[in-house]
């Protein structure tokens, strides 16, 4: 066996078996595979797809690749969420001390910033002094002991998709659904969780940008899950525009900190009560949403939650500041506020080029390793469906120079369209 040959089976079309499956990945970690063959490999995955055996093995060896863990001891339902990746959703961070609250264990393997996408991890490490490399050792017990912990990909823990990761960030390979798929579902299943919600976007700023591309990624995970015999509940919901108001990595733990604190924009309060409600349904601990949207509304008003979200962040040696200025988190040297240049109603903010404008002031990466400035980003004022007259603030940039905020000012521009007629506010939730 070796990568030339196997490549060329998956360029023509070829399914590969599980042997030549683990030879590519083991391969590439054990560093026997250079990164042009497994790019290449990506790129004739990106193309030619993978059928519903392929992306389980794949699923499995990467979860194989690094430790597994076993909650099995731990008396409440071991569960978590993810989401395919968007801009301005910050939702993971709010929603696990929720959950947590609300009677579940939540062992969190986030990933990074990926494409125009941000990432949980990145946004988490903004916090100063926050660590999301932690040992297995650690991870585990902080579950054990705070009912959730908030991961990353390591050497230790599904290092397959760590390496993975980064190079289909760098080869364009990063909108393919068995390695979405794969990527998502090993990290979950080496949680050692018993099930869990993912949401899927679809839209402008998704990887799936049409929602029967979504509908079919949806699908996709609900059925490796069901091969591999862990529940996956998938919910679609829009991302055409950014979640929330925040985009940049500070900035989005400010608002997930908002949102603990029983304030936050609308979407985004809406959305994590879903979630956290399909969670509790998954593991039957409610009837219904409604009734589980309850008790995650009870979570949060008690204070509870943010309470909970304070531990699990200063177990992991973070420091935030509910009495400071902005918690304590990183803050720009500019922000400049952007008016409105028209009169009329916001009939649309694009989430890609949000995405795309916030990487490139700085708040993504484009080659693997690059740095992230956590303190850059926008705050929008206003979202789609608001009335807006010329001259009102649409937005804050949060940049490094004033050289920064005119350019991302510019680029914004043709992200946000303003019409004379009134705009609906785009549904949310699209299954
Ligand atoms: N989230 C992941 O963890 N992996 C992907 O490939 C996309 C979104």
């Amino acid at each position: 066996m070796n990568a030339y040959e196997i490549i060329g089976r998956k360029r023509d079309g070829i399914p590969l078996d599980e042997r030549e499956l683990r030879f590519l990945v083991e391969g590439y970690l054990g560093s026997r595979i250079p990164d042009y063959q497994m790019a290449a490999f990506l790129m004739a995955t990106a193309l030619r797809g993978m059928t519903l055996d392929e992306t389980v093995a794949l699923t499995r060896i990467m979860m194989e690749s690094g430790r597994v863990f076993d909650f099995s001891t731990v008396v409440v339902p071991v569960m978590d969420k993810h989401s395919t990746g968007g801009v301005g959703d910050k939702i993971s961070i709010p929603l696990v001390p929720i959950a947590v609250e609300c009677g579940l264990a939540v062992p969190m393997i986030s990933g990074r910033a990926l494409g125009h996408t941000g990432g949980t991890l990145d946004k988490l490490e903004s916090i100063p002094g926050m660590r999301t490399d932690v040992r297995p050792r650690d991870f585990e017990r902080q579950v054990i002991e705070l009912g959730a912990c908030f991961g990353a990909q390591t050497e230790d823990i599904v290092p397959a998709d760590r390496a993975l990761y980064a190079l289909r960030e760098a080869t364009a390979t990063v909108e393919s659904i068995p390695l979405i798929v794969s990527s998502i579902l090993s990290k979950k299943f080496a949680e050692g969780i018993r099930g869990v919600v993912i949401d899927v976007k679809s839209g402008r700023g998704a990887f799936m940008q049409t929602l029967a591309g979504a509908r079919e990624l949806a699908s996709a995970l609900e059925a490796a899950g069901r091969s591999i015999g862990v529940p996956v509940r998938t919910v679609i919901t829009s991302m055409d525009e950014p979640l929330g108001a925040a985009v940049g990595n500070a900035l989005e733990v400010e608002e997930a900190i908002h949102i603990l604190a029983g304030a936050g924009p609308a979407d985004a309060v809406m959305l994590t009560l879903r979630l956290v409600s399909e969670m509790l349904l998954l593991a039957n601990l409610v009837p219904d949403l409604e009734a589980g949207e309850t008790l995650a509304r009870r979570a949060i008003e008690s204070g509870r939650a943010m309470e909970r979200f304070e531990r699990i962040v200063a177990a992991q040696g973070g420091r935030i500041d509910t009495n400071a200025k902005r918690y304590g988190l990183p803050a720009a040297k500019t922000i400049r506020p952007v008016e409105s240049a028209a009169s009329g109603f916001i009939s649309g903010i694009d989430a890609r080029i949000v995405g795309e404008t916030v990487r490139e002031m700085g708040g993504g990466r484009f080659i693997p390793g690059d740095a992230i400035d956590p303190s850059v980003g926008v705050v929008f004022h206003r979202k789609r469906g608001d009335e807006i007259t010329r001259g009102e603030p649409l937005l804050d940039l949060h940049t490094l120079t004033e050289e920064a905020a005119r350019i991302a000012s510019r680029r914004l521009a043709d992200a946000i369209r303003i019409s004379p007629e009134p705009a609906e506010q785009a549904p949310l939730f699209l299954s």
